[in-house]
């Protein structure tokens, strides 16, 4: 290849790649098919406050190291700022800005009165004691103490982050104001004030999505073939979720490795092995699949639920399934989804199939704030409820505009937002 032409291709792959290039494709892509005011776009072309912080950790050899960390609040236009925050060693700055940016998107599609916010540190839990994980989450915590509330800022788990960590955010946070408050951070364990369904809910939301899917398109989800990437806290509880309805879960992988059996896999026997293993990778009663070619595998519902760009230009025309439902954030790049959509491929965006997470994030903030907790027969009613009322409404804007799932939720939440943006006005 020509020098120019192979630079050309490696700047258009590291475009590919960066998350909030993506995410800025996406909006520019939106507005322009609503005629969207430029001033609205500019709007959101910007993060409202990004604050990055050192985090020193006393280690439990007796040194320091430092982290760093960042809370990104994207637009605040219709409610408090909500969103995770994620341990990870492949944290950046653009990756957390373009995840807060798609919270705010999700929570406009779902209509939940939040605005969006993401937060990350950069490090390897996986390489860290318990205690370690705990000074630095206390540390970060503090931090970004500046930014937290009830009313502000309410973080909630994401990748490598869980309940404990919550539960220490929430401690935290309160040790500072001097009082519990339970309110300020959501996905905490139950004791803490944590609300029942929670944990399932991203999964259980998927599901949902899934599910109506299948009933708007008229097949018979018992028999389509279901393959999971990903088994952290979404890709697991969505594989129990969908074993538990009668489905067939033919593929499911983690960081290590990947598991496919056309017979269906048992998930609970997986979930067991996984107890004492640290990897799903080596479980004997199952064919194994190298990670890099999981999403190749066949099945007619994949759900990548892992990490951001999984399904790239360049595998996309591998892609087996008919449908791609986007458990992950991110997990599809647009020029993947262009490839996907040529071949017919349906793909549910994240931003409407993952939200049932901090669907159910705002039962438990509203839980806390009443200090009135809720059956979880009642929760996961009024999750369905919201789920499939706002996938029925991107459906529908689906079809009458001859437009991609992915633009619809975009057109779908970009308007709810843009309402927000004008009748608040700008300031002064
Ligand atoms: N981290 C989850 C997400 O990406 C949940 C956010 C929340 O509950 O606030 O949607």
């Amino acid at each position: 290849m020509p020098e120019k032409s192979q630079k050309d291709a490696e700047r258009s792959e590291a475009l590919e790649m960066n998350p909030w290039h993506q995410a800025m494709e996406q909006l520019d892509r939106a507005g322009s098919k609503m005629n969207m005011e430029p001033f609205v776009l500019e709007r959101l072309r910007h993060c409202k406050r990004i604050l990055t912080v050192s985090v020193p950790v006393k280690m439990d050899d007796g040194s320091i190291s430092v982290f760093e960390g960042y809370r990104i609040q994207h637009n605040l236009d219709r409610g408090p700022a909500k969103g995770g925050i994620r341990y990870h060693p492949q944290v950046s700055l653009d990756e957390v800005k373009a995840l807060s940016f798609w919270m705010t998107m999700k929570c406009a599609v779902v209509n939940l009165p939040y605005g969006g916010a993401k937060g990350g540190v950069i490090c390897d839990p996986k390489k860290m004691s318990i205690g370690e994980i705990e000074r630095l989450t206390r540390r970060y915590t503090s931090e970004i103490s500046i930014l937290l509330g009830p009313d502000r800022d309410i973080p909630a788990p994401d990748v490598n982050t869980n309940e404990q960590i919550m539960a220490w955010i929430m401690d935290t946070y309160s040790m500072t104001v001097g009082y519990s408050c339970p309110g300020v951070v959501t996905g905490k364990p139950i004791e803490a004030g944590g609300s029942l369904g929670r944990k399932e809910a991203t999964g259980r939301g998927v599901f949902y999505v899934t599910r109506e899917l299948s009933n708007i398109r008229g097949f018979d989800l018992r028999k389509a073939p279901v393959a999971i990437q990903g088994f952290g806290n979404v890709g697991a509880n969505a594989a129990k979720i969908f074993a538990e309805h009668g489905c067939k879960v033919v593929g499911i992988s983690d960081v290590g490795g990947g598991l496919y059996d056309a017979k269906g896999l048992d998930i609970d026997d997986i979930m067991a092995y996984r107890q004492t293993h640290e990897s799903i990778a080596k479980y004997p009663r199952a064919e194994h699949v190298p990670v890099e070619h999981f999403v190749e595998v066949p099945c007619e519902v994949l759900i990548p639920a892992a990490m951001e760009n999984t399904i790239t230009h360049e595998n996309a025309s591998k892609v087996k399934a008919k449908f791609v439902i986007e458990g992950a954030n991110g997990p599809t790049t647009n020029r993947a989804d262009r490839v996907l959509e040529e071949r017919g491929v349906l793909v549910i965006p994240d931003i409407l199939a993952n939200a049932g997470g901090v669907t159910v994030s705002y039962f438990e903030w509203v839980q806390d704030i009443q200090a009135y907790f809720w059956s979880e027969k009642d929760i996961n009613a009024r999750l369905q409820d919201i789920i499939v009322r706002a996938f029925r409404e991107v459906y529908e804007v689906a079809q009458r505009e001859r437009v991609d799932m992915r633009l619809a939720a975009f057109m779908v939440g970009l308007n709810r937002l843009a309402k927000a943006v004008r009748i608040r006005g700008t300031f002064p």
